[in-house]
């Protein structure tokens, strides 16, 4: 081929490639307006009902030193092991994006020296998550959590406010049948003889096993527990339970727990099969679940205690809990059941124009309302007065403002009262003052 149609055949190619529009990184997800209100819907009573129960909002980086996970969540965990979003810096730094929130706060807790605050310390948060898993419904590679934790109280009458507290915010949002799923997964003290009994249990039955079992049951044998193939269900349905394995003191804090929840009226079911996928938790681990849904994600939120986390990770001997929940998750379900929230954006009054002259006057006159707390809708790209009121109606608007070409020369503005259809001309630098007067009536 000539040289010279060569290079024009690249050049094309070239530009071909160019044209391809860029798509989103695969299992992330945008967020668009009519899904904000109802994200912002779930916040919203979700934090005041947190302020309620006395927690103060913390933020915390989604960047993170990875090493925080690998000795906070554990390196021997699913999440750490191959869910990690995990980069070096230019400087060298090993950082990951966060996975879960938990650990980034309890960094914070130490750093700041939340210990010698007075306790208990009570945070909730809310923000992004990454984790590289299968993209599929209900299950991304960003999603959203909404959680809160409690540090320096041991007391159980603490796990059941946790809980309580986790069960409320689902029932204010509208999920109303909901049950905690409960265990204990015991302590130090405890968990390591029956994770003895449990590996020798499974070591009998290692060809009933899948292969992901096979190999947790030399890492991290409590996760056999609760894996989701059938064949490993079936083993597990007759595995020996920790509850019966239980220190004296683990005992008796879950039995007080449990009393507690009774006093609350939440129910519950003990569900000796939830272990949480974490390191961090010992004692009371809990997940809420939707009723007449089973399975991975019939979870709406779940948590636990983690007494020796701010300890493993270089503080104080401080016991703490929390719980979080996932916001897409929740936003599926109340669009699902036909969860409906009055979308009617409403504007006070809608502002008119006709020619560029009128639409000068209308920028300035905007910025004044919105200044006197006036709430303005607008369209200052549409042509015809017409359409302009037809979109007043729609913003349920109680008067319109309308500047036309006579109207931007007398410096004037008509009043028009969008259910009687009257009109009055005022002038320009009274009008903010009459709109508020009309609008008070
Ligand atoms: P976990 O820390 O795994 O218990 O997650 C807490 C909650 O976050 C779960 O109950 C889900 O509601 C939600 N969640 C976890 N992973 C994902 C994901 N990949 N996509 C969407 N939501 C998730």
């Amino acid at each position: 081929m000539p040289r010279v149609k060569k290079q024009a055949k690249n050049e094309t190619k070239k530009r071909r490639k160019k044209l391809i529009p860029v798509q989103i990184v695969k299992g992330m997800k945008d967020i668009l307006p009519p899904e904000q209100i109802i994200w912002n819907y779930i916040l919203e009573k979700s934090s005041k009902l947190c302020g309620e129960f006395g927690f103060g909002k913390i933020e915390t980086p989604i960047l993170e030193h990875t090493e925080l996970f690998h000795r906070g969540v554990g390196q021997i965990t699913d999440l750490v092991e191959k869910e990690m979003f995990s980069f070096e810096t230019q400087g060298g730094d090993m950082v990951s994006l966060r996975p879960e929130g938990t650990a980034g706060i309890v960094r914070a807790y130490i750093e700041n020296g939340m210990s010698k605050w007075s306790q208990p310390i009570k945070l909730y948060y809310e923000g992004p998550m990454f984790r590289y898993e299968k993209p599929q419904t209900g299950r991304y590679r960003q999603h959203h959590q909404f959680g809160f934790e409690i540090f320096g109280d041991e007391c159980p009458a603490i796990d059941a406010q946790v809980i309580y507290l986790a069960w409320k915010i689902f029932q204010k949002i509208g999920i109303k049948s909901t049950t905690v799923q409960i265990n204990s997964i015991g302590c130090s003290e405890c968990r390591p003889a029956y994770k003895k009994l449990l590996t020798d249990y499974y070591e009998m039955k290692i060809n009933k096993l899948c292969i992901d079992c096979k190999r947790r049951l030399t890492d991290n044998p409590l996760r056999l527990l609760d894996c989701k193939e059938e064949k490993c269900m079936q083993v597990a349905s007759s595995a020996p339970q920790i509850i019966d394995h239980l220190c004296d003191s683990c005992h008796d804090h879950f039995k007080n727990v449990l009393e507690f929840l009774d006093e609350l009226e939440i129910s519950y079911v003990l569900n000796s099969n939830l272990v949480r996928g974490l390191d961090y938790y010992t004692k009371t681990v809990f997940e809420v679940w939707e009723d007449g849904s089973e399975g991975a994600q019939s979870s709406l939120g779940g948590g636990g205690r983690y007494d020796d986390l701010v300890n493993i990770l270089g503080g104080e001997d401080v016991p703490a809990i929390g719980f979080s929940f996932g916001i897409e998750r929740v936003v599926a379900r109340l669009l699902q059941s036909g969860f409906h929230l009055d979308q009617k954006i409403k504007k006070d009054i809608f502002l008119v124009q006709l020619g560029n002259m009128a639409r000068k006057k209308i920028l300035r006159l905007f910025d004044n309302l919105i200044d006197n707390n006036v709430s303005a809708g607008e369209s200052l790209g549409r042509g015809s007065i017409k359409s302009q009121l037809r979109m007043a109606n729609k913003f349920n608007s109680k008067l319109a403002l309308i500047i036309g070409q006579k109207e931007a020369l007398d410096d004037t503005v008509i009043i028009r009262d969008m259910e009687s259809g009257m009109q009055e001309v005022v002038m320009m630098d009274k009008v903010v003052m009459e709109v508020k007067r009309r609008l008070k009536k």
